[in-house]
């Protein structure tokens, strides 16, 4: 009774004795794998459930679990197998396998399904399908699936957008016919990779040529699909249009170049200019000093104030050509950083800065600083520009102090942070950011001459060293100025 029930179920069903001979081997299976029942009833169980097919062996093995003696040690279990049909044809099987008797022998039932069309895989793959379509009918992202050979097999409306052809147009090329020639090896490449599985996917950004004949530039992604055994079947790619992304790319670097090119141009120039001026500019002076020494108080009153403003002049001038000249080589003459030792350069600049009669009063105090890689020369020459304002910016009214301190930042790269403060006349912040700017002065009485260029090689010398400057000031109550180092040697 058991028995012709089994038979007739539409379900699948193999009985197994105990030493794994088929023993019934109802419709359903018939129906599955292809054979009369005479056929496979008596052969072991591996005529239609092979434990292995070439390398590949059941993910979970069939013949240890029916090699269990005892009936309680056969627990119903849900195995995943490979199935044979008559024809030959390999394909995957869930099976569940539990101890049965059927008299006259003690053996197993094993209940087979054909995962590809049971109806619960098939809504899976219904619902699946569902995603994918609406993923393939992206309006922004270009699909593809292309045979191993390149050949598109299927395209969707946003690649043809891209590249300007139809969908027929496009499923006769094959992805090498619309790849630009340059990026072609770096994507078979790849392709190659992928197939030998060397890869599960690869990025690229590369350029397509659209059927106009201009090229596109877009992101791509290809992934391998493999069939159950990991043989490469074909590929999926989807890509994003960075053409816009790219040519602003493309722009923003001819920009940067033409800036660093026009920069060098006028660096060049400047330092050129300034030098070569500086010949003319000596004979003139010491010509003008003669006159001065000569003929001073010889000729008229007015004579003597022209002489005068002729001297004044040309001493600016030569002023300023100075300080053009150290400011283009902080660029052009800039040497490899070595270690420095910033409190041995303060101590020799204020002894040799004391000296000069309007500093003697002055007082200096002075942190430990400490010794880091930077370029030698320029750190002193920034201190030095400092510490001469500081003296040329005092109040006549009181002794000048001068203050040094350091402090470090180990959050930011291990920053230091120096501030080199004053008591002298300070400075309104609506100037703080201008007097860091070439030939911008603010104090402009006689007794303070200077070329409007001393912070400006500050600020470059800083920015060589991977920090900033700035300043913290308000008329009369002195100024903090405060710029930061990178220690490179750390
Ligand atoms: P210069 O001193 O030759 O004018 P700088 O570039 O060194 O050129 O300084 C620019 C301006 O910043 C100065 O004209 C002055 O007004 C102001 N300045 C610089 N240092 C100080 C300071 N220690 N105290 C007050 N003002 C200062």
């Amino acid at each position: 009774m058991l028995e012709a029930l089994l038979t007739a179920s539409p379900e699948a069903i193999i009985v197994l004795d105990d030493a794994s001979h088929v023993t019934l081997f109802n419709d359903g299976a018939k129906e599955m794998f292809g054979y009369k029942s005479s056929e496979v009833v008596g052969q072991l169980v591996d005529v239609i459930l092979p434990d292995s097919i070439g390398d590949l062996r059941w993910t979970s093995p069939l013949p240890p679990l029916l090699s269990g003696v005892n009936e309680m040690e056969v627990p119903l279990s849900q195995l995943a197998l490979f199935g044979q049909r008559a024809d030959g044809e390999i394909f995957s099987v869930d099976a569940s396998v539990a101890s049965a008797s059927l008299p006259p022998s003690r053996g197993f039932m094993i209940v087979v399904r054909d995962p590809a069309t049971s109806p619960r895989s098939e809504g899976k793959l219904r619902e699946c399908e569902e995603c994918f379509r609406i993923a393939f009918e992206s309006e922004t992202i270009a699909f593809a699936i292309a045979e191993l050979s390149g050949r598109l097999r299927a395209v969707n409306r946003s690649l043809c957008n891209l590249l300007g052809y139809t969908v027929p147009e496009l499923l006769e090329l094959s992805f090498q016919a619309i790849t630009h020639p340059e990026d072609l090896f770096k994507d078979v490449s790849y392709v190659r990779s992928l197939i030998k599985g060397e890869m599960d996917r690869y990025l690229l950004e590369k350029r397509y040529l659209h059927k106009q004949g201009h090229t596109v530039w877009a992101l791509l992604s290809v992934s391998m699909v493999r069939d159950r055994w990991g043989a490469p079947l074909y590929f999926v790619a989807h890509a994003t249009d960075i053409t816009s992304l790219k040519n602003a790319q493309r722009a923003l670097e001819e920009h940067a170049a033409e800036l660093e090119r026009s920069n060098a141009e006028l660096e060049h120039f400047a330092a050129v200019a300034s030098h070569d001026l500086q010949e003319p500019l000596r004979t003139v002076s010491s010509y003008t000093q003669l006159l001065s020494e000569r003929y001073g108080g010889q000729l008229d009153e007015r004579a003597d104030r022209w002489i005068d403003y002729v001297v004044g002049g040309v001493d600016h001038m030569k002023r300023m050509i100075d300080g053009l000249l150290s400011l283009a080589r902080v660029r052009t003459d800039g040497e490899e950083f070595q270690p420095v030792d910033t409190e041995a350069i303060v101590d020799r600049l204020w002894t040799r800065l004391r000296a000069q009669p309007n500093a003697q009063e002055a007082h200096l105090s002075l942190g430990s600083l400490p010794v880091l890689a930077a370029d030698a020369s320029q750190i002193e020459q920034l201190f030095q520009n400092l510490l001469s304002n500081a003296i040329r910016y005092r109040r006549f009214d009181v002794p000048l102090r001068v203050e040094i301190s350091v402090s470090r930042d180990l959050g930011s790269n291990g920053e230091w942070e120096f501030t080199v403060a004053d008591n002298g006349i300070g400075i309104d912040m609506m100037h703080a950011t201008r007097i860091f700017e070439i030939f911008q002065r603010v104090a402009r009485d006689v007794d303070r001459t200077g070329a409007g260029i001393g912070l400006a090689v500050c600020d470059r010398i800083v920015r060589r060293h991977g920090g900033r400057i700035w300043v913290d000031s308000a008329p009369g109550h002195g100024a903090r100025f405060r710029f930061t180092l990178v220690d490179r040697s750390s």
